[in-house]
């Protein structure tokens, strides 16, 4: 079962030789590198099995008056292939709202990358019993309108779960499973036409030992991955225990 895995390499690693050094020992067919920015470039000339994803991008134009963004274009022109959008930390940093999301998620369709929408609640908001209200906007905002006749990823990746936040634990396979099932119900209201181009991720502490708890399942199709993809050795054991799926 063909499963993919997408490796945010969050403000990792310092040097472009370490980055080329860690693409060349984990670059495998099912594997789409997101590092840095800055090593896009450099990367784009190595990367022979994978594909190179980016972890943001700007919603306008191919060049403009938009101080230290990234366009699309500029994007597209390093042969980046998938975006990340909405990811947590740029909505909790960096004050991201739906309202921006939905605009790179048109632009990032527009300019023929395939965006990776990133979804989820917070502890409080999990405790507080909110976490479908949560996704339900979240959803709703970045999707309502968009037409794609390619695959659009969404990436349910609890907050709590994302391993650099405090007492990160994963999330339960069949809870991610009721995500999935509200999402597409939630889908199916706002923009039904996409329905058919969705496939969903988990994201949240994943490494060897859980990956394939969560990848066995039809309904999801692969994993971001933070930290484990840092690992060569253990994004390996990754793909010994999904491809045996
Ligand atoms: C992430 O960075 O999106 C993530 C899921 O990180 P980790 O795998 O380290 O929890």
């Amino acid at each position: 079962m063909s499963k993919l895995i997408i490796a945010n390499w969050k403000m990792n690693p310092a040097t472009v030789e370490e980055a080329v050094e860690l693409a060349r020992a984990t670059d495998q067919e099912q594997l789409i590198i997101c590092p840095p920015f800055i090593f896009l470039e450099e990367l784009s000339k190595i990367i022979d099995k994978g594909q190179l994803g980016a972890q943001d991008l700007f919603w306008e134009g191919d060049t403009g008056a938009f101080t230290g963004e990234i366009s699309p274009e500029e994007l597209k022109n390093l042969d980046v292939t998938h975006v990340i959008i909405g990811h947590s930390e740029r909505r909790q940093n960096l004050g991201e709202t739906n309202e921006m999301i939905a605009k790179k998620i048109a632009t990032a369709i527009e300019t023929g990358l395939i965006p990776i929408l990133c979804v989820g609640e917070t502890l409080e908001q999990k405790e507080a019993g909110h976490r479908e209200v949560v996704i339900q906007e979240e959803i709703t905002v970045a999707l309502d309108g968009v037409e794609s006749d390619q695959p659009i990823y969404i990436a349910y990746e609890p907050i709590w779960a994302i391993s650099t936040n405090p007492n990160a634990e994963p999330d339960k396979p069949e809870n991610t499973l009721e995500v999935i099932s509200f999402i597409k119900k939630v889908v199916q209201e706002v923009n039904p036409e996409i329905l058919s181009q969705l496939k969903f991720l988990y994201g949240g502490s994943v490494n060897s030992k859980n990956a394939s708890e969560f990848l066995q399942h039809d309904e999801i199709e692969g994993a971001l991955v933070g930290g484990a993809s840092l690992q060569p050795e253990e994004l390996k054991k990754i793909f010994i225990e999904i491809n045996q799926i």
